[in-house]
């Protein structure tokens, strides 16, 4: 049997599992931790290398129309100006006043309850899979409190940003669920300014940047000029970015520090935009499968026109299933030529390309799919987590806890374990064979315990298969024992059967 956790329960449990194995711990946990940052240790930093790796390999170093980069976090101010995020960036926030606590508008629900035609109070609640249910649930207290009779209307949620003026003193706050306390919507600016310099004053503010692709346009002229690009072609960048985000939550889901791996890539004005969004979308979805996530539990957004910035062209979102609900994980976005024509007004440099193939000269036009690493681990997380049953060493049949990532990013590729720990032969024949594949690949060695309880230790931190050195392996034919994850099936392989069956599994 197979079982995913209930979605409910399922973001506490890999929280958990992340903490106790060591893949994420709370930043700053020795002082209470620090809202909406996040440490990845041992196992997590592995997981997440491989997953950029992965990444840079198929998007870069397979690709011949693709190049990489590197650009500082902090960069010139004007490069902010240019961009529109000094004065655009922000996100509309609420406040409540009693709680003082603070919600993005946009994930705040509330509605009227209407009663036989009368408008008995409002309802509200945070953005959650399960909202409109609440909702119901609370307008019918609400209701059964009032002693109303008559039948209560559907409820219909609309977000904060749609109240009118009348309505901000007639929506209860979600955390003290009285009405009364909550602010007008206001702009919140999502950029983290610090200063730069010796002054102190607002000539030196700068900013951390809250994504990585404007140090590829600040960048665009120079890789054109270093002459080896023609159109079209992308740039590709892995980096940090910051938001100070107003409600980080949902684990790394949304936080305030995290990384990205965004691409521009720059096509001819006249090209068919289209058609290249299509391919860029289908890239993009091969690429998340590739690593282990299910194809089903992948859908697209499109973003209906009247929602699309001025400038943009299309925009489609890539969705995944995570434990909090259908959200978004790979934004793939046509830009037009906004970007560059902002930067070559803003900075005076030409931002043209002259096209060898029909001669003429042009600013191109990008686009841009924009992938956080963070949200991609935790999609990884979720798809692999697994609850089975397996028989353990006597054939009775046991609940485990099992990873099923991709042997591709799984952290640790190969366990190695000496049948027993007390038998010298056995523990240098495995310790030599740890030693050889240690040179290639991130593998473990585990000498202590039953073998069955060192397979779950390895099961539940995904590592996709388990060596043993028994006796057949010294006193005959030198094989060893090859264990799935997955299926829990053994078979015995020579050295260079292992060898040929993890380059195909790993790096193939
Ligand atoms: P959202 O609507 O969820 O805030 P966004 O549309 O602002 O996301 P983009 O600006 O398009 O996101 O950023 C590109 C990608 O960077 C996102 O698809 C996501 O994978 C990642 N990302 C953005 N904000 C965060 C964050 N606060 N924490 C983690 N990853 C993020």
């Amino acid at each position: 049997m197979t079982a995913k956790a209930s979605s409910e329960g399922l973001m506490e449990e890999i929280v958990g599992l992340c903490k106790r194995r060591g893949f994420i711990f709370p930043s700053s946990e020795i002082y209470g931790g620090y809202n909406g940052f996040y440490d990845y240790g041992p196992l997590g930093v592995e997981l997440r290398n491989n997953i950029k790796q992965a990444w840079w390999r198929d998007m870069v170093q397979c690709r011949d129309d693709i190049e990489g980069l590197d650009s500082t976090i902090i960069m010139h101010p004007d490069i902010w100006k240019a961009s529109g995020h000094v004065d655009g960036f922000s996100d509309p926030m609420v406040d409540c006043r009693e709680s003082k606590l603070r919600y993005r508008a946009d994930q705040l629900f509330f509605a009227p309850v209407i009663v036989a035609g009368e408008t008995i109070g409002y309802v509200s609640v945070v953005e959650c899979p399960e909202q409109q249910e609440i909702a119901e649930k609370a307008a019918a207290d609400m209701k059964r409190k009032a002693a109303k009779q008559g039948t209560l209307e559907p409820i219909v949620l609309k977000d904060y940003t749609e109240s009118n003026p009348e309505e901000y003193d007639l929506i209860p706050s979600p955390a003290t669920g009285k009405p009364g306390s909550l602010t007008a919507p206001r702009e919140f600016k999502l950029m983290f300014e610090t200063k730069v310099g010796p002054l102190a004053d607002e000539s030196a503010v700068a900013y951390l940047r809250p994504e990585t692709a404007q140090g590829i346009f600040a960048n665009y002229k120079n890789i054109v000029d270093t002459g080896r690009v023609k159109i079209p072609f992308g740039i590709a960048q892995i980096g940090k970015a910051f938001r100070n985000e107003i409600t980080p939550r949902n684990f790394i889901f949304r936080s305030r520090e995290f990384e990205q791996m965004e691409i521009e890539y720059f096509i001819a004005p006249s090209a068919d935009w289209q058609a290249l969004h299509r391919e860029w979308i289908d890239t993009c979805i091969d690429w998340l499968v590739s690593i282990g996530l299910p194809r089903a539990s992948i859908t697209e957004d499109i973003h209906p026109q009247d929602k699309l910035a001025f400038y943009s062209q299309a925009t489609t979102d890539l969705m995944f299933q995570f434990p909090h609900g259908e959200q978004e994980l790979w934004g793939i976005a046509c830009r037009g030529d906004y970007d560059l024509k902002q930067h070559q007004e803003h900075s005076g440099k030409s931002m043209t390309i002259f096209d060898e193939a029909s001669k003429e000269k042009f600013v191109p036009h990008v686009i841009e799919p924009s992938l956080g690493v963070d949200r991609t681990l935790l999609a990884v997380l979720t798809a692999a987590y697994t609850i089975d049953e397996v028989p353990n060493d006597k054939g009775k049949v046991e609940q485990r806890t099992v990873l099923k990532f991709s042997p591709k990013i799984a952290p640790i590729k190969a366990a190695i374990f000496p049948l027993l720990k007390n038998k010298p032969e056995l523990v240098e024949r495995a310790q030599a064979l740890y030693k050889k594949l240690q040179r290639r690949w991130n593998v473990f060695f585990d000498a202590s315990g039953a073998i069955g309880r060192r397979y779950r230790r390895q099961d539940e931190i995904g590592t996709p298969f388990g060596i043993t050195i028994d006796f057949d392996t010294i006193e005959k034919d030198g094989t060893v024992t090859l264990r799935d994850r997955d299926t829990c099936e053994q078979r015995r392989v020579t050295e260079d059967q292992l060898i040929q069956f993890l380059e195909e599994q790993i790096d193939g």
